[in-house]
């Protein structure tokens, strides 16, 4: 893809913080508050309340095709849809799994850049895994998507469509269950969702802004997932957003996160842990940490040990990933008696802790497995 290949795949430890400087996707309704849509159609020549009905069919009935919305005068759906419904993610596949209860999507964005999204059914609620950057600059050694280097972030408009997307098949009853809507929405796709704060931040207040404003998701139901960048993590807290912060540690020492999460040579153990704690005491929300299991790495009973007594005691939740395979790792997932103990080790502490299952695996969709190749 000439259009938008990477700046190259990183060398082993190197952080890219600043996306490449490229041209930005088309502005659309999703980009927008609510004053900024009035404004912008007020700016087109049409009344304000346009704004709203075009948000009602964007946000209510996930229609983001202007020449249905027949309310409108036929002249303004063409001058309001051109302005405020680019094409902005065309799917280029779809791959499901678990029968057909996930499903993975690979989109191609306006200039070429790929992304995926995945779609997760449970009994009780859907998840919608999405992207934030297309690659990402964060190069932690085990996860596929860190391989390939950053190619650009994605703007607010491009991650809430992913979710659009999503509860479109939803409720068309494309996925098996019965027509349904999205409950949950993580930002645990390609990209790190806090190294393109503002897009992410326009996102979820879309996602969580009842309609016809955003998608009526309730705050709680979004998860943004983090390597650790400390400053945002700070000014996330601010944001009066009570989402779910999820940390990737994957280490409880130094020395080994150093090497697993290259962010650590910048901002420590410690200190991504002290942001963590604060983040818990102004949201009132358990933060969750992801740990990666290891074969041989970072699942040894001292390290449970260790990572127990930092967290004990916090409102927190520790969320083991056995870790996925991905193309050219040498890694692989801990033996499950290693897992059992490591388990075992953290409970004694007292400390709330799952195993996350590994949807997708088959088809690359699991965490750490999206690359975006065609
Ligand atoms: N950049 C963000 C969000 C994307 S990754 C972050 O790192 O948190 C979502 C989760 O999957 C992270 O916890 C990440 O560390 C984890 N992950 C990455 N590669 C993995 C792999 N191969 N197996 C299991 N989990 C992985």
């Amino acid at each position: 893809m000439s259009t938008a290949s990477p700046t190259g795949t990183p060398a082993p430890g190197q952080l890219t913080f600043v996306a490449p400087r490229r041209a930005k996707p088309a502005r659309h309704l999703a980009d927008l508050t609510m004053a900024e849509r009035r404004a912008a159609v007020v700016e087109l020549g049409e009344k304000p309340f346009r704004a709203d009905q075009l948000s009602k069919h964007y946000f209510d009935k996930l229609n983001g095709d202007p020449a249905t919305m027949t309310d409108l005068p036929a002249a303004a759906r063409e001058k309001l849809g051109t302005a405020l419904f680019p094409t902005l993610l065309t799917p280029v596949r779809e791959l499901t799994s678990d029968g057909g209860t996930t499903r993975k999507t690979l989109w191609r964005l306006f200039d070429g850049a790929l992304v995926e999204s995945v779609l997760m059914r449970y009994t009780d609620r859907t998840t919608m895994c999405v992207s934030s950057q297309a690659g990402c600059g964060m190069n932690c050694p085990f996860c596929a998507t860190g391989q390939a280097g950053l190619t650009r972030n994605m703007s607010t408009a491009e991650i809430v469509e992913q979710v659009v997307a999503g509860a479109r098949a939803l409720a068309a009853g494309e996925v098996p269950g019965g027509p349904g809507r999205v409950s949950n929405v993580v930002f645990m796709g390609m990209g790190e969702p806090l190294a393109n704060y503002k897009a992410v931040i326009g996102a979820v207040r879309r996602l969580v802004e009842p309609s016809p404003s955003g998608l009526g998701i309730s705050a709680r139901g979004v998860t943004v997932s983090t390597v650790g960048l400390v400053p945002a993590i700070g000014k996330l807290a601010d944001e009066g957003l009570p989402v779910t912060l999820a940390l990737s540690l994957h280490a409880p020492d130094d020395e080994l996160r150093d090497t697993l999460v290259p962010i650590n040579t910048r901002w420590k153990v410690s200190e991504v842990l002290a942001a963590a704690w604060d983040y818990a005491a102004k949201t009132k929300r358990r933060v969750s940490i992801e740990y990666a299991l290891i074969k041989d790495i970072n699942d040894q009973e001292w390290r449970a040990d260790l990572l127990g007594k930092l967290v004990r005691n916090k409102l927190v939740h520790v969320n083991l990933i056995p870790l996925n395979p991905t193309p050219g790792s040498k890694w692989t997932a801990s033996r499950p008696e290693d897992e059992r103990a490591f388990v075992r080790r953290l409970e004694y502490h007292g400390i709330p802790v799952t195993v996350r299952d590994t949807r997708g695996r088959e088809i690359d969709g699991a965490c750490g497995q999206l690359a975006a190749a065609e």
